[in-house]
Formats: C-alpha cells, structure tokens, sequence
C-alpha cells in the first residue's frame, strides 16, 4: 500500500510518497515559489535528486507536477497514480471542532474553512492544496491529519486563559498547541522503546519553531505553544512567552500598529532578533565561540527557557520519567542538549557526555547517564509517517 503525504504552505507545497509495508518514503521532496516567478520541484527517489524548473501558477499546477514526477520515466517511482491508494493532507488547525484526524468530504472541509481564522494564512493554503488535490485524483480518498488534535486532550486549566469567559465562548480563544504530530510521534515511540505506557513525558520539539509538551500516559496534558505559534520558548524569529502588554507599549513609543508588532515578534524577534547574527543555531555557536556577547545571550535565553518548560512540566504530571529531544536542534545540537540537562540532576536528569556527541542512525538513541533516573533519549521525529498512519487507519481500518 502507498499513501502520498502532502503538506501545502502558502507558497510551497511538500510531498512524501510512503510505501506502508515498510513505513519507508520512496519519493519525497517540495516545490517552491508556487505562484511566484522561478517556481520549482525539487524530487529525491532511489534514482537520484533532480531539480525541474516550470510555471506553477498555483497549487493546482504543482500538485499536478509533483503527479507527473512520481510516475515519469526517468524520475517516477510508480507505473501510475491508480497506485497510490490514498492522500494524507497535513492540516494546521481542528479548532475544537475534531478530536482526531478525519476523513476529507465536503462538510469536513467546510468545517475546516469554518476555522481558517484560527490560522489564516496556512490553513488557507492547506485547504487550497486539498481542493487542488481532490480535483486532480477525484476518486482517491483522502485525510485530514492537524497540527493541533493531539492536545485536545489537556485539561481546562491548561488550555484556558485566564481572561474574560466571553472570548473563549463566542471566539475559541484559549491554548491549542501545535507541532502535535511530532510530539505524538516521538512520545509513543519513547513508550515503545521504554516497554511502559504508564510514563510521564517531557517531549522538546526544538526546531525553527518550538514547543514542549508535556505528555502523561500517552496523553497531552500541557503544550508551550497557544492560541498561534507564537508562545512558548524563544524560538528562531519569534519571541516565545513575554508580558503581552508589551505589544501596547512598542506601538505607543514606535507609533507602529498591532499588526506590524505582532510581524516583529513573529519575524524578527527570537534568537535571531537577540543576538542580530542568524535564527539558525549553527551560526549562533560560531559566532558565541568567536566571542560574540549578543550570540550568547541568545543561546542562553533559548537553553533557559527550554529549561523553566521542563520543570514546569515535571511539577504539572507530578515527575518525571522520560525526556525526549527532537526536530532540527533536538535531534543534532549536542551541546544544547547537555546546556539543557545541566542543573536539572535535582529532577534526575543526566546525561552521559561521551554518548551524547555521538550521532547514531538509530530510531530512538537513549543519552541517559548511568544512574540517571530520568530517561533521555534523542528521537529523529517523522510528521509524515503519522499522516500516513492516520491515512491508512482511517481509509483501510486497522
Ligand atoms: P527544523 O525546523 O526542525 O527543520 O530545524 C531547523 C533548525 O535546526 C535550523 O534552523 C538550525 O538552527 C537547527 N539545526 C539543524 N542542524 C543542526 C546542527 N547540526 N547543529 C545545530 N543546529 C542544527
């Protein structure tokens, strides 16, 4: 059975085709600049990586292209498209309005419109990348799988915000989370690696974007992220968790609008906006080595915040029995996970140092040190594999 996993951005639209026997992607890859000047597709099979270069005025032409290259004879992985048995869209918000992933009809799709304010410009382009999609392989079924869902499961307390009843009954303003795929994903495979359902786990997705969740017995019960993307650690660009007021103050001194604020402290804010160097970690290390005070204190903001997140965590399920790193600076920044560990023994948190500069191919890599009570493990994560699941559960059962 093969399932293609798309994800649609406002620009760009990315695609795993992922052959379900094995769980193994046989063709992945993205196109960019849909519906700017210079659009291309960008394809990796076992023959080979290749870039092609042709107009894509809008999503429609891209998922057509992406069609095309699957099942080409110099670049293609099928014979035809009858092989791929279903679709998996990635999904940026459910609202409160679905609890898990569902399959693709007219009204579950009206239903998704119905929450595009939730997150405007992407669920916007996931729905257009669905619509595209549903045009061009009509009789394909499809699923909806949400950044979102696996928080739902957070207790009122967590989720609600301590202002005025009325905004989250007649708007839906309250904490939802994000990056939910991926902490579903490495939390269950911690569970299968630790032979144990019944663990307390702290999951750091710690990428571009961030959030922490905090996980007990498989279930989400906190989340760093809320409303938008925007709270929780410092991330690359955006500014994480700060006094909310200090939007009002910024407008009042600059004479700039809410608008362009919130683009600031999405955009420009973050480690990148402190240290004036890069959102990318790789250069904040250099450049912190070469001596550069700003680049230090950026890293140091961002170690320290994961820190607070995870002892918050450890107090809210009542300990801890498993920390796990994944995404970008999860799965290959050493020393910010050692920078991360150091002075949480009191938790039971160590790490074993020699182990954790290893990179290893393995799907979970355990780092504990020994002794150490809390288990931390290095757990590459794979968003596309839990839509492909999801997929085939929700279209072939079990
Ligand atoms: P993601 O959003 O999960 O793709 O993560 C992207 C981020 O991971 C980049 O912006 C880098 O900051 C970080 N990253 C990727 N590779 C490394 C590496 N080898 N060492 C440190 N940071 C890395």
């Amino acid at each position: 059975m093969k399932i293609l996993v798309l994800n649609a951005g406002s620009s760009s639209l990315k695609y795993q085709l992922i052959d379900m026997d094995t769980e193994v992607a046989i063709a992945k890859g993205g196109c960019e600049r849909i519906g700017i000047d210079g659009s291309f597709l960008k394809h990796k099979s076992p023959k080979g990586e290749v870039v092609i270069e042709k107009a894509m005025p809008t999503h429609k032409e891209a998922i057509s292209l992406v069609l095309e290259t699957l099942v080409s004879k110099e670049n293609g992985v099928l014979n035809s498209m009858d092989e791929i048995d279903a679709v998996g869209h990635r999904i940026l918000h459910s609202g409160e309005s679905f609890t898990s992933s569902i399959i693709l009809t007219d009204e579950t799709i009206a239903v998704c419109d119905s929450n595009a304010d939730l997150g405007p410009l992407h669920q916007k382009a996931n729905l257009t990348g669905i619509a595209a999609c549903r045009e061009l392989m009509p009789t394909t079924p499809m699923v909806g799988v949400f950044d979102t869902t696996f928080h739902l499961t957070m207790p009122d307390y967590a989720y609600r915000y301590a202002i005025p009843n009325e905004y989250y009954e007649k708007y839906k303003i309250r904490r939802y989370g994000f990056h939910g795929s991926s902490h579903r994903y490495v939390s269950t495979e911690a569970r299968k690696f630790l032979g144990n359902d019944d663990v307390k786990i702290v999951t750091c997705h710690l990428g571009n974007g961030s959030s922490m969740a905090a996980v007990k017995n498989g279930k989400c019960v906190d989340t760093s992220m809320g409303l938008t993307p925007l709270a929780g650690v410092p991330m690359g660009t955006r500014c994480g968790d700060i006094d909310c007021a200090v939007v009002e103050y910024i407008c009042d001194k600059t004479g700039k609008d809410v608008h362009e604020v919130l683009n600031i402290l999405n955009k420009k804010s973050g480690v990148s906006g402190l240290s004036e160097v890069s959102s990318d970690f790789r250069d904040l290390r250099k450049a912190k080595n070469a001596g550069n005070e700003k680049a230090r204190l950026a890293l140091d903001s961002f170690t320290y915040g994961v820190k607070k997140y995870i002892g918050s965590y450890a107090a809210a399920m009542g300990g801890i029995d498993a920390l796990v790193f994944t995404a970008g600076i999860g799965e290959n920044d050493a020393v910010i996970r050692e920078e991360v560990c150091t002075g949480l023994e009191f938790l039971g948190i160590e790490i074993d140092k020699e182990e954790n500069l290893i990179r290893s191919d393995a799907p979970v890599h355990e780092i504990t040190a020994k002794g150490g009570k809390v288990r931390v493990l290095v757990i590459p994560t794979n968003e596309e594999l839990v839509i492909a699941r999801d997929t085939k559960e929700l279209v072939f059962g079990k």
